[in-house]
Formats: C-alpha cells, structure tokens, sequence
C-alpha cells in the first residue's frame, strides 16, 4: 500500500486563493486592508529566508506589510519599545516576531508584551487560555495548519484515536487541544513516554512534532492511519541519510550531490504502512505560512468589527465534522 499524499502546497494555494478573495472583499466593503509586521532581529540567514517568504505571501494576498529589522544587539528594552510602538499602529492587524531571538533578549517577555489581538503567531497565553476555553482567538499557525491538512483531505477526526507526538507550547499543546475539540480522543506523547511504538500503534491519526529525524519507524503505523508529519529536520550525516532513504535512490542521489536533506519525524518508509502521509517538505511547511495570513486577515476582521468575525476558535459543528473549512473566512 502507498500512502496517499497530503499536499500542503495544493491547500496552501487552496487557502490563498480563498484568502485573496476575503481581502479583496474587506478593502471593497469595509476600506480595510489587512497589515502585517515582521520584526526580524539580526542577520540569522534561515530566519530572513522565513522572512522573506511571509512578507511575499503579504504583497501576494494583497496585505499591507512592514518589514522591522532591528540589529542582533538589541536588548529586551529595544524590543518592547519596538512592540509597543506596533501594538498601537491602527493599521498593524498581526504581529510576527520571527524566533529564534539573539540570546540576550528575554523572548518570554517580548512575546507576552504583544497585543493579544495582534498575536498572529498565537503564541501569547491569552490565546493559548482562549484555545484552552473554546472562545475566539488566534490559534498557533502550524497546528492550525495540520487542521487544515485534515479537514480538507476528508481525514474523520470525530471519534478518532489521535496521537500526539510533542508537547511544545508552539506545537503538540495546540495541537493536542484542537484535535480534542474536533472530538478526538487524544493522546499526547513526550520524551517521557513508556511504550511508544504501542501508543503509536493504536492511532488513527499521529501527528510527529519531535524535531527527530525519521524517528517514528514504518512498523509503529497503523496501517491505514493518517500521518501529519511536522518535524523538520536537514540531515547532513551520510550514514543517517542511507538508512533514511534506502529505498528512495532519488532522494538520496540528491544529498549525494547536495550534502543535506530535509526529513520528517516520520521515517520515510512509513509512505508503506499510512493511509495518508503528509510529506517532508511539502506538507506542514507550506500549511503554516498560509494560517500566518488567514490569521493576519482573521485578525483584521475581530480588530475591526467585522460581523463575521466572532466566531468561536474551537469551531462547531461544522469544523468537527470532516467538511473542509474555509480557513480564509475565519
Ligand atoms: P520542541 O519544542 O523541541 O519539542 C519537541 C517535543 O518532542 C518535546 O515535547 C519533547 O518532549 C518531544 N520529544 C523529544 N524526544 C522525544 C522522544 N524520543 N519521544 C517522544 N517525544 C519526544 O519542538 P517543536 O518546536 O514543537 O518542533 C517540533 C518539530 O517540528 C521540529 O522538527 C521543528 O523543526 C518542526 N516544526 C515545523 C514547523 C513547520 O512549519 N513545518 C513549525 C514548527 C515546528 P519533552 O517535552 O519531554 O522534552
């Protein structure tokens, strides 16, 4: 059996093309137009690619965005007067302190120093507790994402074994809680669990957010169950990239030439066991850009009054069951 894939650059387009339209609506009817500002600390060269994708997704969507890049020695003062300044510019809808920040900095208090309204990562306690409560807020982009994978590929999650593999703040948490509230029974695992391949095999879903490279083995699959894979791991040892991708010569020609590869928490060979597998890259990456704009323009919508807006975070009826959702409409 071959996996089936979910394609999160097919529903990152999807959800774009959706986003588009709600955009274009809000500066028609309601002269609103969604704005986004990055905050980028210092010269770190992956954050600035991350950077640089969100600001071209902004212009792409039609949003109005701001690119912030104060030096790697700015201290914890620098920022919070930078944020402050944010937080009170009535055209900032979303805020986006792109991490890791220099070490210097209390990132903690930065992030927490962000208008709840305008946290479009979702990563401030407030709506983490509004998470937590059901009520309306913004949800962390990555898990939203992996409920978008679910939602629009028809994947059942009322009733479902769900497990999760993580329990970061910015990730397991979020996810582990919105899988509940779509109504499955979830499970969350960390580096702490006893019997994980056993836990693993009882799932109907597994979601892998351990930041270990192909560390949950084919065997460990249910077989048919729906794998979201959100680890992202660059693998630059030969000896692992082998065993990786034994049995992808195509893959594995690639690190040969290019001396890394990018690999899931999920080990390849799982695309034999799953009933659908999200792949690693071109699953989860492309999910979390896309929740970043429908939070911005989400975010608009609540800031601003918009009728629609209200909705519960924790979606009814209508998001528990298996229906696609219209992300760009929340
Ligand atoms: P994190 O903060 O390092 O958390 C890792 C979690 O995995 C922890 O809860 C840890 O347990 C658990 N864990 C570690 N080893 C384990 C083991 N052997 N068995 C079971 N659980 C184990 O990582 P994160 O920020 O959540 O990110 C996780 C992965 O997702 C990373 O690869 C990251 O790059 C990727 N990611 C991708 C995207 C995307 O857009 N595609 C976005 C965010 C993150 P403890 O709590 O006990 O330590």
């Amino acid at each position: 059996m071959t996996a089936r894939l979910l394609d999160g650059v097919k529903i990152r387009d999807e959800v774009f093309a959706e986003l588009r339209l709600a955009v274009a609506e809000l500066h028609i009817k309601q002269h609103v137009r969604p704005g986004l500002a990055a905050v980028l600390v210092g010269e770190n060269a992956a954050s600035q690619l991350y950077v640089k994708s969100k600001i071209e997704a902004s212009h792409h969507l039609g949003l109005s965005s701001w690119l912030h890049t104060p030096s790697a020695s700015s201290t914890t003062d620098d920022l919070l007067h930078l944020v402050d300044e944010l937080n009170r510019d009535y055209r900032v809808d979303g805020i986006l302190i792109q991490l890791p920040l220099p070490k210097q900095v209390d990132t903690k208090r930065v992030l927490e120093a962000v208008d709840p309204a305008k946290d479009v990562d979702g990563f401030h306690p407030i709506n983490l507790g509004r998470l937590v409560s059901g009520r309306p807020g913004l949800v962390a982009c990555t898990p939203a994402g992996c409920m978008e994978i679910l939602r629009r590929n028809h994947i059942p999650i009322e009733g479902a074994n769900a497990v999760v593999l993580g329990r970061s703040d910015i990730v397991g948490k979020p996810m582990a809680l919105l899988l509940m509230h779509a109504n499955a029974t979830v499970t969350i695992c960390h580096s702490k669990t006893r019997d994980l391949p056993d836990i693993v095999r009882r799932a109907d879903i597994v979601v892998a957010a351990m930041g270990k490279a192909g560390f949950v083995a084919a065997d460990w699959i249910n077989p048919g169950a729906a794998v979201i894979d959100v680890g992202t791991n660059k693998v630059t040892d030969a000896a692992e990239a082998e065993n990786l991708l034994r049995n992808f010569p195509a893959r594995l020609q690639k690190f040969r030439e290019k001396g890394s590869v990018l690999v899931g928490d999920v080990h390849p060979d799982a695309v034999n066991t799953a009933g659908a597998l999200s792949p690693v890259p071109g699953g989860v990456g492309p999910m979390t850009i896309a929740m970043l704009m429908s939070n911005t323009v989400k975010a608009a919508r609540l800031r601003r009054g918009s009728p629609t807006a209200g909705e519960a975070t924790v979606p009814s009826s209508e998001t528990q069951s298996s229906a696609p959702s219209a992300a760009g409409a929340r």
